[in-house]
């Protein structure tokens, strides 16, 4: 799935060996925000559970600088047994108390702190990460910073789309002054009901998002007013490519996790990207993202995502007693393109995503097996694959859910063409490329 232009140029570059997967979690939260548990012990567990790399994405801070937290409060926010466990993994010495006015403190510990204690070359990845948590009116806007270098404070602005594009702005403008990649990606867009699929489509200097958010409080599934996310990717997809001349939005998989010691809540778990690349930095792992050499799961494994131009193939691993069926979605040139806005109570309500044709995001073919193929017919705008599973994930976020993982969406190089290969005025360049 390597970028037409960009594939020999990285080829190149990159002698360190075959790409390989590494697998990461890149939305999860600490007490250096509102999450529950020291960040060292949230990354512990990612570690003992096959995790690549980590990102622990905190609201509006990096885990920098001096900050105490009352024992407390520690406490109130997760369970009794957190400073216990805290002690018991990583030793009486690491953790640091004070008193202050009668009151037990724990200092949490800095990235640059705990990082060495963790991360081991080619086995295990800390990724500095911030969710820049911003909104309009009451429209939660929260957009993932990975690999940013310094904090950034939430850029506000007059509208949902101002909003987006004045924070993504500022992470491209760090990643070009500071010369390291830093991808952004837009969180959760059904949380609060707060991003809609043609607003996704028009801030064009967006090119991630959260296919899939573990978080319970998300809106997944959307309801009868509002689209799913999955059919949000669609839509937004589907009017970049035909209407607007722009590359495609690719989706992520998250945790977005908070809660560490109880089943219930932001649990992590539950959605991760799968990314190739040719070795284990945050430099590889944020160029392959912007390459699209990724995958978004909830619980199935592919062994190889391959698309030559024509064919776009997928290995998918076996588990025992589990069947996996794989629909092909894609939007045809030519599709109908009416479109109404939603009417709630005699209200036609523009401001919700539109309904479209069935056209959008059509199932082009359905598989089941292994290693499902879809050859394309050459008047697709783009076309992306979603396996299922017959199986519950591990860790389920609602009832009768399966496990699923999702391809980026590709064939939509060869339509824009000539647009990608000399870039458009209105996409951003890849940052620090
Ligand atoms: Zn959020
Ligand atoms: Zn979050």
């Amino acid at each position: 799935m390597g970028a037409l232009l960009g594939a020999a140029i990285v080829l190149a570059a990159c002698s360190t060996g075959a790409p390989r997967w590494f697998r990461g979690n890149l939305h999860t939260h600490s007490l250096w925000s509102d999450g529950n548990d020291f960040p060292e012990v949230i990354a512990r567990w990612y570690k003992e559970r096959d995790y690549d790399f980590l990102g622990i994405s905190d609201h509006n801070t990096l885990h920098a600088g001096e900050r105490w937290m009352q024992v407390d409060q520690v406490v109130r926010r997760g369970a009794r047994v957190g400073v216990k466990r805290y002690r018991e993994l990583f030793g009486r010495d690491w953790v640091e108390m004070r008193e202050r006015d009668g009151k037990q403190e724990v200092r949490l510990r800095r990235l640059d702190e705990y990082r060495p204690l963790l991360e081991q070359p080619g086995q295990f990845l800390l990724i500095q990460s911030e969710e820049i948590t911003d909104a309009f009116e009451k429209k939660p806007i929260h957009i993932n910073a990975t690999n940013v270098q310094e904090k950034i404070t939430p850029q506000h602005g007059h509208s949902v789309r101002d909003v987006m594009r004045n924070n993504l702005r500022a992470v491209h403008a760090q990643s070009k002054r500071v010369g390291e990649p830093i991808v952004p990606h837009l969180n959760h867009p059904n949380f609060g009901w707060a991003v809609t699929a043609e607003d996704l489509a028009h801030v064009l200097e967006e090119r991630f998002f959260e296919v899939y958010n573990g978080h319970p409080s998300v809106h997944q599934l959307g309801d009868e007013l509002h689209a799913s996310v999955e059919r949000i990717w669609d839509i937004a997809n589907t009017l970049r490519i035909a209407e607007l001349d722009s590359p495609p939005l690719f989706g992520l998989a998250t945790d977005d996790s908070h809660n560490y010691f109880n089943a219930s809540g932001s649990t992590p778990g539950r959605g991760w990207v799968m990314v190739r690349a040719r070795e284990l930095t945050a430099r590889a792992i944020t160029n392959a993202l912007i390459d699209g050499e990724f995958y978004a799961s909830s619980g199935v494994t592919l062994d190889a995502v391959q698309f030559d131009g024509r064919d776009l193939q997928l290995r998918i691993r076996p588990r025992p007693g589990v069947t996996y069926r794989t629909e092909f979605r894609g939007t045809r040139r030519g599709y109908d393109r009416s479109r109404q806005p939603v009417e709630h109570e005699g209200k036609a309500r523009a401001d919700l995503t539109w309904r479209y044709s069935a056209d959008v995001g059509a199932v082009l073919a359905v598989v089941e097996g292994l290693a499902p193929s879809y050859r394309l017919r050459g008047d697709e705008l783009y076309v992306r694959a979603v396996v299922t599973a017959s199986r519950a994930p591990d860790n389920p976020v609602w009832e009768g859910q399966r496990a699923q993982a999702w391809t980026q969406p590709v064939g939509w190089r060869e339509t824009l063409g000539t647009v990608m290969l000399h870039g458009h005025a209105e996409v951003p360049p890849d940052p620090a490329r």
